[in-house]
């Protein structure tokens, strides 16, 4: 529906693509974003610079709004209650996603596989939990993760002794994989029963944050179909309307089984995603801004070839001696199979911090690989003038 308003909680680089996506549609946007620096804060016309905890902030966002929904799901729930109605994906989602135990529990409970885990409810005491788990194990804290951020790899019982007792949520243990291979898979679902899906993106990681993500994915059809079928049940059985982004492992667990896993939920577009911004007839932020307005979908088609997304972190910026903000791209002049460089804006670089990402368009998926290493590592060696 064009006129519809929109409210995003959080202006990060998925708030500004979303943002796009809905100005196309002639709807109005309103952003809620703390820091005035955010991609959103910054290139979006109308924003309120507030706290996710204000909750008059919150109020004032949902009586200015048709529909609100969210970049980020480390969002506290309390000030959302008095309006969920208006909420999509709607308070349970946002629930059940921002919380690896009760995500875990949920996804068992529905017979969805994920690894062999423990929870560890805030006090309990985790040294103890560790000893009974078993090592190796990772800690995760059960609130408040991303980009592997809040996770500690334990080789022996003794690591666990420095880690904080009193993390708040808790943490969860898990046993870790032996991985060949990440995937994920975003369903968009649009309240009158229509799930679609799309195409199963393979993720190279680095250092815990997501490198490289490959369209179409060179992982066995098998995984594949399992992923796809496995992603559209959960979004089924969450019942979520906007979008669902289940991530995967493909690895072999203590049983010594090749199997898929479940990972993690994400009731948003991701960062994998984005190369449907180049390699789909509509990107993710396109499907979510048409649930949003209410906007008829339909399957998103994948273009041919083959398709990469690379990130850019801060580490880019650091090496060609920048604080932040633009990027020399002269390196790209021969990269013209790099399809587009979209940079965020944000003004500071730090190590592992998201600042940018690109897309490399080819025949191979082992070519567009080996060409946004190219293409990074020759941004890399730039030096700004
Ligand atoms: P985040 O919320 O930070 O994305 P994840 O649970 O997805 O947290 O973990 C980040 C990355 O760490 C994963 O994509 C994977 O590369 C690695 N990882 C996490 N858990 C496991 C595990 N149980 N076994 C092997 N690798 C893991
Ligand atoms: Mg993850």
């Amino acid at each position: 529906m064009t006129g519809t308003t929109v409210g995003i909680l959080g202006g990060g680089q998925l708030g500004l693509m979303l943002e796009e996506a809905l100005s196309k549609l002639h709807a109005q946007v309103l952003v809620l974003e703390p820091d005035p620096q955010a991609p959103a804060a910054v290139r979006v016309k109308s924003v309120l610079a507030a706290p996710f905890e204000h909750a008059s902030a919150i109020a004032e966002l949902f009586r200015r709004c048709d529909v609100v929904t969210y970049d980020s799901e480390n969002i506290p729930v309390g000030p959302l209650l008095p309006h969920a109605p208006k909420l999509v994906p709607s308070l349970r989602v946002l629930e059940t996603s921002q919380d690896r135990m009760r995500e875990k529990s949920f996804l068992n409970q529905h017979g969805f596989r994920t690894v062999h885990w423990q929870p560890v409810p805030e006090g309990a005491d985790l040294p103890t939990a560790v000893k009974t788990f078993g090592v190796p194990c990772i800690v995760k804290s059960a609130r408040f993760g991303y980009d592997g951020k809040g996770q500690y790899f334990l080789r022996s019982e003794e690591e666990a002794a420095p880690l904080p007792l009193a993390q708040p949520g808790g943490w969860v243990l898990e046993e870790p994989l032996a991985l060949r291979a990440e995937l994920s898979c975003i369903v968009a679902r649009d309240g009158k029963g229509g799930t679609f899906a799309f195409p199963v993106f393979e993720n190279l990681h680095a250092d815990h944050v997501l490198d490289i993500t490959l369209v179409p994915a060179r992982l066995e059809a098998k995984w594949q179909d399992e992923a796809l079928t496995t992603a559209k049940a959960i979004a089924e059985k969450l019942d979520v309307v906007g979008l669902l982004t289940v991530e995967f492992f493909v690895g072999t667990g203590r049983d010594g089984q090749e199997r898929l896993f479940v990972n993690e939920l994400a009731p948003r577009t991701h960062n994998s995603g984005h190369v449907t911004r180049q390699a789909c007839a509509f990107s993710q932020f396109d499907a979510l801004a048409r649930i949003l307005t209410q906007t008829p979908l339909h399957a998103p088609t994948l273009h041919g070839g083959a398709w990469a997304m690379g990130n850019l972190l801060g580490e880019v910026w650091l090496a060609q001696g920048l604080a932040g903000g633009a990027l020399d791209l002269s390196a790209w002049r021969d990269f013209p199979d790099v399809v587009d460089v979209f940079l965020y804006g944000k003004h500071e670089a730090r190590p592992k911090r998201k600042m940018g990402h690109f897309v490399v368009q080819g025949e191979q998926a082992s070519a567009v690989l080996e060409r946004a290493k190219a293409f990074r590592a020759a941004l890399s060696r730039s030096k700004a003038t």
